[in-house]
């Protein structure tokens, strides 16, 4: 390998297991695969060949929806926020994508499109998010609206918890979602990741999980392995320098961290300019050689250093793993202040990205 020693690798048997894993908590309910943001930054290709038997697929955006059909996907595409104009009403059906419908808008824009098929939807219901979706006492209409559109082909109710993955849980939103779609008799498509794993009242018959496939818990209270979740994406680096410090010597941008007494640090080709957060504090955890140790100082562009208390064999060329396997994404972002959704999406294009 040439260049900067940064990478991530993406670990395609740790993304079919956590598929399977879903599949499995899910019984009956179809599972599409949340994709969207270019595959939680694993490469949207990348998981989707992966995942190749996958029930469907779940992204936001249209220009990659039409690169997967391009690329011989035959699989349900959904979009998870729908059609933005009426010039791409027209492209959802020459590609059989289906759109999320959460507006009177967007039913506007079905007037007058000649169509070469009709197309399946979801409607969305606001139970309680306050993102998109139909109003409660507005939904029903909504759904018979397109279930008697002559370019309609079928329906599937769907909404999107707030708190699934927080002590709060799903109860007032589910109380919402079954008032409004009494009677309708249609699939549903409800759960997230925290509401698959939690409430399998939200199965329905189509679930929508994302950041566990990517071996990522979604609860701050249990970790993935007790999921039987594997960590999909490791981001890695080697030291590329040292430096002795004595006492009061200070480290990176503003000095912010100052050594107590001497030291050895370790710089790691790998900054906020490759996807890790600038906001990490000193003490955010990596491992170094193997070995856990935290950071120290302000993480720049390009680099950020390590401590290299017991780590004597420590020196330029020595591995670190700024997440992956042995160091959850998860524990990073709570140490940055974020959560690990936010550090896999900002995973930055000069990071070269390899399959293992
Ligand atoms: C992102 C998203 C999901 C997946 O959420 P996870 O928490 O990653 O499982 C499901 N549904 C909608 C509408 C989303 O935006």
């Amino acid at each position: 390998m040439t260049g900067r020693p940064i990478r991530a690798t993406v670990d395609a048997a740790a993304l079919r297991d956590n598929y399977a894993r879903a599949k499995r908590v899910a019984g009956a309910a179809r599972v599409f695969a949340t994709v969207k943001a270019n595959g939680y930054g694993h490469g949207l290709l990348r998981v989707v060949r992966a995942l190749a038997g996958a029930d469907g697929y779940a992204l936001c955006e249209l220009d990659d929806a039409i690169r997967l059909r391009e690329a011989g996907v035959r699989q349900p595409l959904l979009l998870l926020e729908g059609w933005f104009s009426p010039a791409e009403v027209g492209l959802y059906a020459q590609h059989a994508l289906m759109p999320v419908i959460h507006t009177a808008e967007q039913i506007a824009m079905l007037a007058g499109a000649r169509l070469p098929r009709p197309l399946d939807v979801h409607v969305k219901l606001n139970s309680g998010m306050n993102r998109l979706g139909f109003a409660p006492d507005a939904y029903a209409g909504a759904v018979h609206t397109l279930l008697g559109h002559p370019l309609v082909a079928s329906v599937t109710l769907m909404t999107h918890f707030a708190s699934a993955d927080e002590a709060e849980g799903i109860a007032a939103q589910m109380q919402v979602f079954e008032r409004a779609t009494q009677g309708l008799g249609l699939p549903r498509s409800l759960a997230n990741s925290a509401a698959l794993l939690r409430y399998p009242e939200s199965h329905g018959e189509q679930v929508r999980p994302g950041i566990m496939l990517y071996g990522v818990s979604p609860f701050a209270d249990r970790d993935a392995g007790s999921f039987g979740l594997v960590p999909a994406m490791r981001l890695e680096s080697e030291l590329i320098a040292t430096q002795q410090l004595r006492a009061g010597d200070r480290v990176g941008y503003g000095g912010a961290f100052v050594a107590e007494r001497p030291m050895r640090i370790g710089v790691v080709a790998g900054g906020y300019g490759d996807g890790y957060p600038r906001s990490a504090p000193t003490g955010s955890p990596v491992l170094v050689g193997g070995r856990r140790t935290r950071t120290v100082g302000r993480v720049s562009m390009d680099m950020l250093a390590v401590d290299l208390e017991g780590l004597p064999q420590a020196a330029p060329g020595t591995p670190v793993l700024l997440w992956g396997p042995g160091l959850p994404v998860e524990e990073v972002a709570a140490a940055a202040g974020t959560i690990s959704y936010e550090l896999l999406c900002a995973v930055a294009p000069r990071v070269p990205v390899f399959e293992s």
